[in-house]
């Protein structure tokens, strides 16, 4: 039988800003229903890799595939149609919108204008976006501003409304950034849940910790390229990794 191929896979990916090259050759392959992860220092080219991955960025070299096929320039809507949703590194909820008005501007990547206001005014929400809310435990506060929410919760709130697009692939990056001890605990129980359910999840961080306790796999990235790859026990190991983080 014949093996299905990757989510995503990225060969060779580059990404040059003039003279500043902060992606020059990366790339990964990540099955279905496994929580891969990108570690790598500030500057490392972690977010531009992702941006690249959602094509809010040209590559300069490179190819990306979902489901082994490859794709090109996207909006947002044809990527979560191809099964691809992300949140991004700092909060980015509307702030006069409900928690479940915010998770429904993720049911449909086109909402904008009236569109938006006649489905914002509609008496039940989909089947889509009460799952994304059950799934991520937010049904107590669906009704809250998300002013009266924890830094954690309004990351739960980011989560769910990528999921409300019920993708198969979610990008996050920095997830757990801002985040103290228990929150971040259970931001990675969330992932590690998700991931059971079958949702492959791409993850950038700096938390060497978090990353371990989350993922399934590791690639270690620095100065824009790929340093060490590997489960997260022999990436953390690998004396790049270490040279990179602990300055050995
Ligand atoms: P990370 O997410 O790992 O912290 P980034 O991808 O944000 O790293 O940045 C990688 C490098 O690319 C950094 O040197 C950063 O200054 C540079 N960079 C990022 N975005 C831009 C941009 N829009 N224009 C020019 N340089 C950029
Ligand atoms: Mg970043």
């Amino acid at each position: 039988a014949q093996t299905a191929p990757p989510v995503l896979e990225a060969e060779d990916v580059a990404v040059h800003y003039g003279g500043i090259k902060a992606v020059d050759g990366f790339g990964l392959r990540l099955p279905a229903g496994k929580i891969y992860g990108i570690l790598g220092p500030n500057g490392s080219g972690k977010s531009t890799f992702l941006a690249a991955v959602t094509r809010l960025v040209p590559l300069t070299r490179g190819r990306l595939l979902i489901d082994g096929r490859e794709y090109h320039t996207e909006s947002p809507t044809t990527l979560a149609r191809k099964g691809l949703a992300r949140t991004f590194q700092t909060v980015r909820l509307l702030p006069e919108l409900t928690v479940l008005e915010n998770v429904q501007l993720g049911a449909d990547t086109n909402a904008s204008g009236g569109r938006l206001r006649s489905w914002l005014g509609r008496d039940k929400p989909s089947e889509a976006v009460e799952e994304a809310i059950e799934r991520t435990g937010l049904g107590d506060v669906r009704s809250a501003w998300p002013g009266e929410l924890s830094y954690g919760m309004a990351r739960r709130v980011e989560i769910a409304r990528a999921l409300a697009a019920r993708p198969r692939l979610l990008l996050l990056d920095e997830p757990t950034a801002g985040m103290n001890h228990s929150e971040r605990q259970e931001v990675s129980e969330l992932m590690r849940k998700l991931r059971d359910e079958g949702l492959a999840q791409l993850i950038v961080e700096h938390d060497v910790q978090m990353m371990v306790d989350t993922c399934d796999h590791l690639v270690a990235m620095n100065s824009g390229t790929l340093v060490a790859e590997g489960s997260p026990s022999e990436v953390v190991s690998h004396p790049a990794v270490q040279e990179a983080y602990l300055g050995k």
